[in-house]
């Protein structure tokens, strides 16, 4: 046995250990974000890890963790942080930019306008709000609603990285520009990769318009409705007007 071999041997033992101890019903061990995910996946090693290694066993400690959070110049003006909502281990995770001001107000993801049309089309897709989390790449408001900076995604991206990663949700859907620019390329263009199938750490990722856009430019709905089918198909879910007829 070379030395990767006995550390993956040396890994699994563990691994089973640990099964084992949660079995029996023994406290699990405070274990970090990266144990968790290799508990669950396996050894990735074609996967970069994660950038920061938090010792958070569920979304509740990594909330309560970022919660007096003062890394970047958005916490000075900040009202509440919008860590994100939903089932903990989700399907499908929506992803959107930055909370606006009625998020920053509620601490809640997309409850503004743009956030009652992706209420909206979650429905269409024959889910619910609850059944769906739903975060944003930065997690407080940026002052008069600018596009976040890229310092300030630097700074943020660990804490979605950390959720999606004790998520793990078989889907994640990057809405928007900055989403997508954030989770799949810097220079990715929404107008013309939108509705491609990507990856981010394994996950399958499809990256559609913000609905904000869509307020703006409702002729674009036809193509997220397009995007949202693909996600559906994915999922094995059958689209709810189908079943009408
Ligand atoms: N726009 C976003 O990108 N996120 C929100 O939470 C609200 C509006």
């Amino acid at each position: 046995m070379d030395a990767r071999e006995e550390l993956i041997d040396l890994l699994s033992q563990v691994k089973k250990q640990l099964i084992h101890s949660q079995e029996i019903g023994l406290d699990a061990p405070t274990l970090s974000t990266h144990s968790l995910h290799y508990l669950r996946k396996g050894l990735q090693l074609d996967i970069e890890p994660l950038k920061e290694n938090f010792y958070c066993n569920s979304l509740e400690e990594l909330k309560n963790f970022i919660n007096n959070c003062d890394k970047c110049r958005l916490s000075k003006e900040r009202k509440n942080i919008v860590f994100g909502e939903g089932p903990p281990h989700a399907r499908l995770v929506f992803v959107g930019e930055a909370p606006g001001m009625d998020e920053d107000l509620t601490g809640k993801p997309f409850v503004g306008q743009a956030g009652k049309l992706l209420t909206d089309i979650i429905k269409a897709m024959g889910l619910t709000r609850d059944e769906v989390y739903i975060c944003n790449i930065v997690k407080c408001h940026p002052p008069r609603n600018r596009d976040p900076e890229r310092d300030e995604i630097e700074m943020c991206l660990p804490f979605l990285e950390a959720q999606l990663s004790l998520i793990q949700p078989e889907i994640i859907c990057a809405i928007g520009r900055i989403s997508a620019q954030s989770l799949v390329r810097e220079d990715f263009k929404i107008t013309r990769e939108r509705g491609q199938w990507q990856s981010f750490r394994g996950i399958p990722l499809m990256p559609t318009y913000h609905p904000a856009y869509l307020l703006r430019y409702p002729q674009a709905k036809k193509a997220v409705w397009e995007d949202m089918q693909q996600i559906m198909k994915k999922l094995g879910l059958k689209d709810p007007r189908e079943l009408r007829d």
